[in-house]
């Protein structure tokens, strides 16, 4: 007697796309993702991605989890010129509390081109023969029901003919742009809640050469926007990445939106709170144009929520829940959901409740990034709040007095300091905030002040004269 294979469908081959791809085949015979683009075979820019050219940071909790659904991704990133930043210790960050003291590193940030990181996990997932990339193609149509899926529908992009795939569970991961919507509401499925909270952000960004003296190892520097200020953000942060370049990106709530051309650009450098990414930029040479950006506002959707649901039909990623990026949280955020995919599909494979069951937690995953970005974003002035989030109303103003806090004690104190570092890497709940050993750090206070300029070291400053 023969069983047929075990398959699984994956809409879109970015980064979210690529880890569900791996985490999916620990469990299933076959793979097949397919992606609108076709998808080059190394570390290019391309369509699908058109955010790829601005700074992507990957915190530790997404790091880490990469790594263990890809062992050697890290030392693989590295070889090819990534840089490991240690979190706090090699960042000159200026937070809207005042300036970081650089105690040791607990967590870090992998600082990579875009298309580096995406090339690097997709190269090592495509290896497995049992994955299938459908290249240039698109998503045309889910077939089953309400229920359940037997499959889906793609068109060849070149030859516009449609052909039918069959799968044991169906999992969307096609970006911002997702149609998951349209796809669902011919099979009956109701229409689901959606937050929004948008700010209005805009990215500028511009790649540098960076100084020779500067070129193997710099900290990560970043100036952050005061939300409390009642004025529009404005931002800048300094990524090294490979080849002894830095990736520039500059940001702006509604109403402070960063130019796209060279003098403007360096000109809102110059003028962000503090004038130090302006002053590096002057030591560094630009190569090639200012880009820009949009579709950046906070975004969830809540599928996890709907009464009438296919039973192996999932959603991860932008495609579930997307977060304004200065947060640098999209990508940790899709690895977290994948993590917990994986988890789902070891428990409750081919049972009535994966869906169900991976949405709940999915949602659970992708809540703390939403508060973190959210409950800041709504201070800016213009910022579109559509969210029935508690947190963002009545709760949002005792919620900021605690994060206030906190975001000020951490700033020289290492307990507080060390916790925090590990739920804005995303290595840490958010709750840990709320331990005992923060709490009385809270309530003492640090031992010493914040420091009062950039905290670079004397190599480092040695560069601006
Ligand atoms: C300006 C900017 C800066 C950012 N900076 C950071 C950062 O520093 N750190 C961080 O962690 N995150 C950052 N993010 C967020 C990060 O880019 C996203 O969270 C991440 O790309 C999400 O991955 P994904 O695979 O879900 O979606 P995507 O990367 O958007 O991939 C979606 C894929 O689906 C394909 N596709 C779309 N529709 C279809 C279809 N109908 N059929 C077939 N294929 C389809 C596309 O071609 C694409 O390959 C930033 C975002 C922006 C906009």
């Amino acid at each position: 007697m023969s069983t047929k294979p075990s398959h699984g469908a994956v809409i879109g081959g970015g980064l979210a796309g690529m880890l569900t791809a791996r985490a999916l085949r620990r469990h299933l015979d076959r793979v097949t993702v397919i992606d609108r683009d076709d998808l080059p075979d190394g570390p290019e820019p391309r369509k699908g991605v058109p955010q790829a050219r601005h700074a992507h940071l990957l915190w530790s909790g997404g790091a880490r989890i990469v790594e263990s659904l890809l062992p050697g991704t890290l030392d693989r990133l590295r070889a090819a010129g990534a840089h490991r930043i240690g979190v706090p210790s090699d960042m000159v960050n200026l937070s809207p509390y005042g300036w970081q003291r650089r105690f040791p590193g607990t967590q870090f940030l992998i600082a990579a081109d875009r298309p580096l990181l995406d090339w690097t996990v997709r190269d090592q997932v495509l290896a497995d023969d049992a994955v299938t990339l459908l290249g240039r193609t698109e998503m045309h149509a889910l077939r089953g029901t309400a229920r359940h899926l037997d499959g889906i529908g793609v068109r060849d992009l070149d030859s516009g003919e449609v052909t039918e795939l069959d799968a044991d569970i169906v999992v969307d991961t096609s970006g911002r742009g997702s149609r998951l919507r349209q796809w669902t509401a011919p099979l009956g499925v109701p229409e689901p809640e959606e937050d929004v909270v948008d700010s209005g952000i805009t990215y500028s960004t511009r790649i540098y050469r960076a100084p020779e003296r500067a070129a193997a190892r710099f900290p990560m520097v970043s100036v952050y926007a005061d939300y409390r200020a009642g004025e529009p953000g404005r931002s800048g942060l300094i990524l090294p990445i490979d080849d002894g370049r830095w990736i520039v990106t500059l940001s702006g709530t509604r109403g402070a939106e960063p130019p796209t051309d060279g003098p403007g650009f360096t000109a809102f450098a110059e003028g962000l709170r503090h004038p130090l990414v302006g002053e590096l930029l002057a030591t560094a040479e630009p190569e090639g144009p200012v880009r820009g950006s949009r579709s950046t506002a906070n975004r969830r959707i809540h599928y996890d929520r709907l009464d009438r649901w296919p039973d192996n039909l999932v959603v991860l990623g932008d495609a579930l829940a997307g977060f304004n990026p200065v947060y640098g949280h999209g990508m940790s955020a899709a690895a977290r959901s994948v993590a917990v995919l994986d988890r789902t599909l070891r428990r409750h494979r081919g049972g009535p409740d994966l869906a169900t069951t991976a949405l709940r937690r999915i949602a659970e995953a992708v809540d703390d990034p939403w508060i973190l970005a959210a409950s800041q974003d709504v201070f800016y002035p213009g910022c579109r709040v559509e969210a029935k989030d508690p947190r963002l109303s009545e709760e949002l103003n005792s919620r900021q007095e605690f994060s206030e806090r906190v975001g000020t004690v951490g700033l020289s104190d290492p307990v507080v300091s060390a916790v925090s570092a590990g739920v804005t890497t995303l290595a840490a709940p958010v709750a840990s905030l709320q331990s005992p050993a923060v709490l009385n750090a809270l309530r003492t206070g640090p031992a010493q002040p914040p420091p009062t300029e950039p905290p670079l070291t004397a190599e480092e400053r040695a560069l601006l004269r």
